[in-house]
């Protein structure tokens, strides 16, 4: 059993590398997921063979020295998975022990790569990839290049916005059209396009990619009035970043199960792509209270679509592992 650990250790690592890295993944997602999975439950039953650097409790890749180091004022985590409502009910009954009374915030989970955007009294001064967690990648002036994004707001405190930066579909299609034309290789899916663009070393050229943002976390929070998550995205809203409207306060989890029935049917509408919903307990001290792995929080699960790539290539990679 130790072998077998070791070697999905070592798989999952690499796949971690090509994606987060590189950009260029080489299995499917939910090849990725399901042997991520299968470590943990392997990792849990013999606990001796879990390593501090075991991709369970990592988040995300590695830096890439092509960029400044940025170290985040709070750790950038990852999120813990939910397949099935079986999943989210277990997520729910645990929250339940901790805290009597519960309201989820459900947000979509769009498909980009999550940034970190620092401001100094007002003012946009440095921007992030999520990178290990602890240290990101700087592609401020990257960053700037999105629209959304802004460059001043009224505020005179120091804080940092955390979102999810993506290429619309549409911006996707045009450009996997030239690229095509071109005779140069395609981008496999608006999230790799958009880790490629925004980790390009000339600048004009992420410009050109159309990219988008969508900011759902704000740091610091006790500097603001705020005591739920659905007030943070208002105080988002207000402070003239772009949040997402399709966001929805759940009373329990029968009705978190009816938004995500709802948006597992409509996914394909949206203009952008999302890969899942996020599912979040509103209250901000419940969310202290019930608290932190080291690689995601307690309090927040994301549930993931059903993948949608071909069966057969996810066989044909099953059988090898
Ligand atoms: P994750 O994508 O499961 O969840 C965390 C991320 O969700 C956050 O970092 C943030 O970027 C994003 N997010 C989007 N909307 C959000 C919202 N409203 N609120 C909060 N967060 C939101 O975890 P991960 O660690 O970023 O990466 C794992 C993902 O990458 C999985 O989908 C996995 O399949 C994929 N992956 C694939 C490969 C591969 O080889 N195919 C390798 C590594 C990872």
């Amino acid at each position: 059993m130790k072998e077998k650990i070791r070697m999905l250790q070592e798989e999952l690592t690499q796949y971690n590398y090509e994606y987060h890295v590189l950009d260029t993944p080489t299995v499917p997602d939910a090849v990725y997921d399901r042997l991520l999975r299968e470590l943990f439950d392997l990792e849990k039953e013999y606990p001796e063979y879990k390593t501090e650097d075991s991709p369970t409790v990592r988040v995300g890749g590695q830096i890439l020295d092509k960029f400044e180091k940025v170290e985040h004022s709070t750790p950038m985590l990852s999120l813990g998975n939910a397949f099935n409502t079986e999943d989210l009910r277990a997520f729910d009954n645990r929250i339940r022990k901790v805290v009597n009374e519960v309201e989820y915030m459900c947000e979509l989970k769009i498909d980009g790569l999550a940034v970190s955007l620092s401001y100094d009294n007002g003012r946009f001064t440095v921007g992030a990839t999520r990178g290990d967690g602890t240290v990101g990648e700087n592609i401020t002036e990257n960053l700037k290049t999105i629209r959304a994004i802004p460059l001043r707001i009224d505020a005179t405190s120091n804080f940092e916005v955390r979102g999810e930066a993506y290429m619309p579909k549409s911006s996707f299609e045009k450009l996997n059209a030239a690229r095509e034309a071109n005779g140069q290789q395609v981008f496999q899916n608006p999230r790799n396009a958009a880790a490629g663009s925004l980790r390009q070393l000339d600048t004009s050229l992420t410009a050109k990619r159309n990219l988008s943002i969508f900011l759902y976390g704000l740091t610091h929070q006790e500097m603001f009035d705020i005591d739920t998550q659905s007030k943070s995205l208002e105080m988002l809203d207000e402070l003239g970043f772009k949040t997402n409207k399709e966001r929805k306060v759940a009373k329990n989890i029968d009705e978190v199960i009816k938004y995500i029935e709802y948006w597992q049917e409509k996914r394909m509408d949206l203009p952008y792509e999302i890969d899942g919903i996020v599912i979040k307990v509103n209250n901000l001290s419940a969310q202290e209270e019930i608290g932190y792995t080291v690689r995601s929080p307690k309090w927040a699960i994301a549930y993931k679509f059903p993948a949608e790539e071909v069966e057969t290539k996810i066989l044909d990679i099953e059988l090898t592992v």
